[in-house]
């Protein structure tokens, strides 16, 4: 289960949704709050009214009983006790007319505030004898705002706290829920999402599979799995496509390399004889002097060319003379060493290149072909056989010798002289029976 992490996110989903919602809650509640507040304040008033009007009633008869006994002192002492009562803050008698007072006592609220307002309860006091009633005075008793929230202090405070307590619980219940259905089981899938890349389906805690069963996040994570399916079965298609791929790429590189080997040594070989070309024999030659060099070790080159081969060509035909050359090919092949490398040089010429062969062995080696080739005639097809001889240079790496070019020169050299001195003989640097020492 991959952990619930939340340190990275700056502003968490369920905070902000919550922070938004709940500021339009708090707006809300304080509203209604102050209209509850609005309410009791409004009752209370209408309380503490009724309130007066029931003073009045207790103090209408004594009143009128002081006023039409001009009982000053009566009436002072009633109106003292009214104020005494904690409702009442002050009481003003005027006369019936309402131009003059006629006692005061606490209290007493502007007129325009009285308008404002109606903490302030006024009747008339009527003196009923039995046989008539007489309008003596108006009396006002007047109370307070101080006194409308000191009656209802209790009930405010209660409201304001439980508002207060009812939003805080709400916040932070919905937060914590909030948190448990959504922002948890977001943060989890989004870190899921990260290690299951593209192609694993999410892998969840069960208390988040609970969180976001039936869920939009529950359809989003099905969403994610659908994709990662797909993209797995899109990756599994395309492994197997690469698989193939490179196999075919392998078998057709495969078929390259061999063609390319092939094509290689069509480069290096001579068509009609198969025998190594000249360019070939060039570039294994001079490795092979800069490594006899290296190792101090003997190499001898050998150039031979068909006598007289013009006429062969002249007598017999090109096909003949395709066929001597071939013959004479044969015949060097079959004479010389396996490391020996023996190359058609160009047209009846031929060149043998010989490594770790002892002084003196190259120009025996030589003899031996000259002998052969001209104890092997060439079989025609008439039935008659056509004689051919080689003509022979040869030459040894010698001290002082940096290229092969100069030991080719030298064979090459040679081969001419024994082409000038007759023809079918060797002629190499060395003194020896049956060849020429130049
Ligand atoms: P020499 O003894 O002085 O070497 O005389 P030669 O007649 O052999 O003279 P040379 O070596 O100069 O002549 C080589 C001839 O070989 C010339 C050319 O017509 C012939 N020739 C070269 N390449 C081929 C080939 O591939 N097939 C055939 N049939 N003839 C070739
Ligand atoms: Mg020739």
């Amino acid at each position: 289960m991959p952990p619930t992490d939340t340190a990275g996110l700056t502003d968490p989903l369920a905070r902000r949704l919550f922070r938004r919602a709940f500021g339009l809650f708090i707006s809300f509640a304080v509203l209604l709050t102050l209209v509850l507040v609005g309410e009791t304040l409004w009752q209370a008033r209408k309380n503490l009214q009724g309130e007066l009007a029931i003073y009045q009633r207790t103090f209408e008869k004594p009143l009128a009983a002081a006023l039409w006994a001009m009982d000053h002192e009566k009436l002072h002492s009633l109106v003292q006790g009214i104020i005494e009562i904690p409702d009442i803050k002050g009481v003003r008698i005027l006369e019936p007319t309402g131009e003059r007072e006629i006692v005061r006592a606490g209290r007493i609220a502007r007129q325009d505030d009285e308008d404002g307002h109606a903490l302030a309860h006024r009747f008339n006091v009527i003196h009923d004898e039995g046989f008539g009633s007489e309008f003596v005075a108006r009396a006002e008793l007047h109370s307070s705002f101080g006194q409308l929230f000191e009656r209802t202090r209790r009930q405010i405070v209660l409201i304001a706290v439980l508002a207060t307590l009812k939003t805080a619980a709400l916040w932070w219940i919905f937060l914590l829920v909030g948190r448990n259905i959504l922002g948890r089981p977001l943060s989890e899938i989004g870190q899921a999402m990260a290690v299951a890349g593209a192609v694993r389906s999410l892998s969840l805690s069960k208390e988040t599979e609970r969180a976001i069963a039936g869920t939009e996040l529950d359809l989003l994570r099905q969403a994610h799995d659908r994709l990662a399916e797909h993209a797995g079965a899109v990756q599994a298609q395309l492994e197997r496509s690469n698989h193939e791929l490179e196999q075919r790429v392998r078998a057709r590189t495969a078929q390259l390399e061999e063609a390319n080997r092939r094509l290689d040594a069509l480069a290096h070989t001579d068509s009609l004889t198969g025998l190594s070309n000249r360019r070939h024999f060039l570039s294994a030659a001079h490795d092979a002097v800069a490594r006899a060099r290296r190792g101090a070790r003997p190499l001898a080159l050998i150039v031979c060319d068909i006598d007289q081969f013009k006429r062969v060509n002249d007598l017999h035909g090109h096909a003949a003379g395709d066929r001597a050359i071939i013959h004479v090919a044969d015949c060097l092949r079959d004479a010389v060493r396996e490391i020996d490398l023996v190359t058609r040089f160009g047209g009846d010429e031929f060149a043998i290149l010989m490594p770790d062969i002892a002084t003196g062995e190259a120009a025996a080696a030589a003899q031996r072909l000259c002998r052969r080739v001209e104890a092997a005639p060439l079989a025609l097809d008439d039935g008659s056989t056509l004689a051919l001889t080689l003509s022979i240079g040869v030459a040894e790496l010698e001290e002082g010798d940096t290229r092969v070019e100069e030991v080719l020169l030298r064979a090459d050299e040679r081969l001419y002289q024994a082409k000038r001195e007759g023809r079918n003989r060797v002629v190499d640097g060395m003194p020896r029976a049956g060849s020429v020492r130049t």
